[in-house]
């Protein structure tokens, strides 16, 4: 039977309307062995989510349940880290399930799908997902037959994929990933904006940040209070800063002061 679906499955590239076998049930004997030794890659996305959904800060977050490493073309990247017991748990697996299913990663909502993209997929903006090989995961031996674009729909990854653009548009940018980043400073403000959000808050409200960018008051006041919002005007920062594009206004007052401060 394993054998069976494995043939039927394999590294099938699926797209929207094809259909694959799967359900993940409580009664199953896998249940939940899934969820240790596992490399989980989180998006800002993610984390936003995660560390609301724990009612913690970003930075209690970061300091608790990830590790950090810094990726090929210079920029940090966050992982889950699993605990340090014999079967390297997930922090958030108990025997009932997971303790932060509403608010569960990315590729814990995609599973048992891994995405399939190349460069040339990413350009024309297509998504392909193919079936994991996993031999313990029995769900995959169910008779439940449904589409990609229903799975994606039922694990709710749409939202996912939407708060996701703005930040694949930085990291696949060809800038980006061709002129490896090794300036420190500039490693350190891309964690703050795309990870440690509460943190990036109070960068931008506290520190000199409105004093050199033009800000409408509505949009500072919506920083304040929503995330999303403070997520995405971080990207927007990101951009200016790493892509060169003009999403921020420096006041003009700025701008003269460092005319005149080059000036002989
Ligand atoms: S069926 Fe697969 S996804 Fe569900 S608990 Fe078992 S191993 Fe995990
Ligand atoms: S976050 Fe939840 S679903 Fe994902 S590995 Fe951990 S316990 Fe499993």
């Amino acid at each position: 039977m394993i054998k069976k679906s494995k043939q039927k499955q394999g590294l099938t590239v699926l797209t929207p309307e094809n259909h694959f076998r799967f359900e993940c049930r409580q009664s199953l004997k896998c249940y939940t062995r899934c969820c240790r030794d596992i490399t989980i890659v989180l998006t800002p996305y993610d984390i936003l989510r995660m560390k609301n959904g724990l009612h913690i800060s970003s930075e209690k977050f970061l300091a608790d349940y990830t590790v950090t490493m810094i990726g090929d073309a210079g920029l940090p990247v966050v992982i889950l880290r699993m605990k340090d017991d014999d079967e390297k748990n997930c922090p958030f697996v108990t025997k009932h399930g997971c303790m932060i299913y509403q608010d569960r990663p990315w590729p814990c909502r995609i599973y048992p799908l891994q995405p399939e993209s190349t460069k040339i997929t990413e350009t024309a903006g297509k998504e392909y997902y193919s079936v994991m090989d996993v031999p313990f995961c029995l769900g995959l031996q169910s008779d439940r037959s449904l589409t990609l674009k229903d799975w994606i729909k039922e694990q709710g990854v749409s939202v996912y994929q939407q708060m996701e653009a703005p930040f694949k548009k930085i990291t696949t940018n060809e800038s980006v990933s061709h002129n490896k980043i090794t300036n420190k400073k500039i490693q350190e403000m891309y964690y703050m904006a795309c990870y440690d959000l509460d943190r990036f808050r109070r960068f931008v409200l506290e520190s000199t940040f409105l004093k050199r960018f033009e800000l409408e008051p509505e949009a500072v006041e919506k920083i304040k209070e929503d995330d999303v919002e403070l997520y995405h005007f971080a990207m927007k920062w990101l951009e200016y800063g790493l892509l060169g594009q003009q999403g921020l206004k420096i006041r003009p007052e700025v701008i003269k002061a460092k005319k005149t401060e080059v000036r002989p």
